[in-house]
């Protein structure tokens, strides 16, 4: 069975509510309300949510926000259940229906077992793979499926193209995967995005795009790099550029964006909303700004946070990558040193990390989180 086509209806941004907007750290749910409502007005539909986002109350906002103000066939609603929550197989209804609660819906669009991987860590101290499988996960999965308590059922996952087979194999019921899929990490040999994608194309599973801009790091980029883009075409945005690439594809149902500010929104929702495949000129375009990209060694972090929660130092891990990246991109070392500095004050410093080896393990990227900070410390430290 081919599932490739779910997405067709599917205009290709989606809205990843994972990172919402922010006002004097509060939510800004005013700012929120206005962007959902231009988004559905424009034709787009998609929402990504899971019950760990935006502190645990991601959903809440969706379900008050959205599913209250809408007509449940206005819009697809996106969620997971995270596998690091779970003890025991009586948890797995209990949190299906705390999030059908939150989300104001009585079905869900797209459900997925959130994060499957074999990495083993502190954080998931057994492969949450077999924990899956001895949850009996997959089955409540297919059980809600037949139900219509979820339309299609599948699984956001972060490991290598081999690991993706042998699971599509082991659960053919699967019918769509979410993959960490963007020019950059195309062809990365930890991310595999190229072949994660082949082998969901070979399983006929319909795939659902995250991190098209790696976490921003495709928009922030060094003045030369952003010269080939802009050179190109002065107006067209650089996520523009990452977004489109990663719609083009087949068999995709949607490319999500974490839009944060009413201007990421307005710029997604402009060169989406009548999407254009890239060209073959364009694909040209952004391999040479790849190239360009690749001669500076920057810190692949996607600041999902996931390395956060076990760390006995409470150090803010992706932050301070964010400013060591800053420094490598732009060689701005006087505003990198007093953002380093800014945010020190307040929180731990690079060199307070005691190479407990926590983030490590729960890290999606496989970053060597511990040597990665000896060289922030050694950069603005010393
Ligand atoms: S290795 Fe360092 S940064 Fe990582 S969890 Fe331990 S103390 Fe925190
Ligand atoms: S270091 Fe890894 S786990 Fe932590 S925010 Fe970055 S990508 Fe996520």
């Amino acid at each position: 069975m081919r599932y490739t086509d779910i997405g067709k209806d599917i205009k290709k941004l989606g809205f990843g509510l994972m990172r919402l907007p922010r006002k004097d750290d509060q939510f800004d749910l005013e700012l929120l309300q206005k962007m959902v409502d231009i988004y559905l007005g424009k034709g787009f539909s998609y929402f990504d949510t899971s019950p760990v986002y935006g502190m645990t109350q991601s959903e809440t906002i969706f379900g008050k926000l959205v599913a209250a103000r809408y007509p449940r066939e206005k819009f697809q609603i996106a969620t997971k259940l995270p596998m690091w929550t779970l003890e025991t197989p009586e948890e797995i209804p209990v949190k299906f229906e705390n999030s059908l609660k939150a989300l104001q819906v009585d079905y869900i669009d797209f459900y997925m077992l959130h994060g499957l991987s074999s990495v083993v860590s502190d954080r998931f101290p057994n492969s949450y793979l077999d924990k899956a499988d001895r949850l009996g996960a997959w089955d409540f999965l297919k059980r809600m499926k037949a139900e219509g308590k979820a339309k299609h059922i599948g699984f956001s996952y972060h490991d290598s193209a081999e690991k993706l087979d042998e699971i599509l194999s082991a659960h053919p019921e699967s019918e769509f995967v979410q993959l960490q899929i963007n020019y950059a990490d195309w062809e990365d040999d930890v991310i595999q995005a190229r072949r994660c994608y082949e082998v969901a194309q070979k399983h006929g599973v319909a795939v659902v795009v995250m991190e098209p801009c790696k976490g921003g790091t495709l928009v922030e980029m060094r003045a030369d790099v952003a010269d080939v883009f802009k050179t190109y075409d002065a107006k067209a945005s650089l996520a523009s550029w990452a977004i489109r690439y990663s719609a083009s594809l087949d068999g995709i149902v949607t490319v999500l964006s974490g839009m944060s500010t009413m201007e990421q929104m307005l710029d997604n929702v402009g060169y989406m909303e009548n999407f254009t495949p890239l060209t073959d000129e364009e694909r040209n375009v952004i391999r040479t700004a790849k190239k360009k990209l690749e001669a500076v060694d920057t810190v692949g972090c996607t600041g999902c946070g996931y390395c956060l929660e076990g760390c006995p130092q409470q150090l803010r891990i992706p932050d301070l990558f964010r400013i060591l990246n800053n420094q490598i991109i732009y060689g701005n070392k006087g505003d990198a040193y007093y953002r380093y500095k800014n945010l020190t004050s307040r929180t731990p410093k690079a060199s307070d990390c005691i190479a407990c080896g926590c983030c490590e393990g729960a890290c999606p990227q496989h970053l060597p989180v511990i040597s990665l900070l000896e060289r922030t410390a050694n950069t603005f430290e010393a």
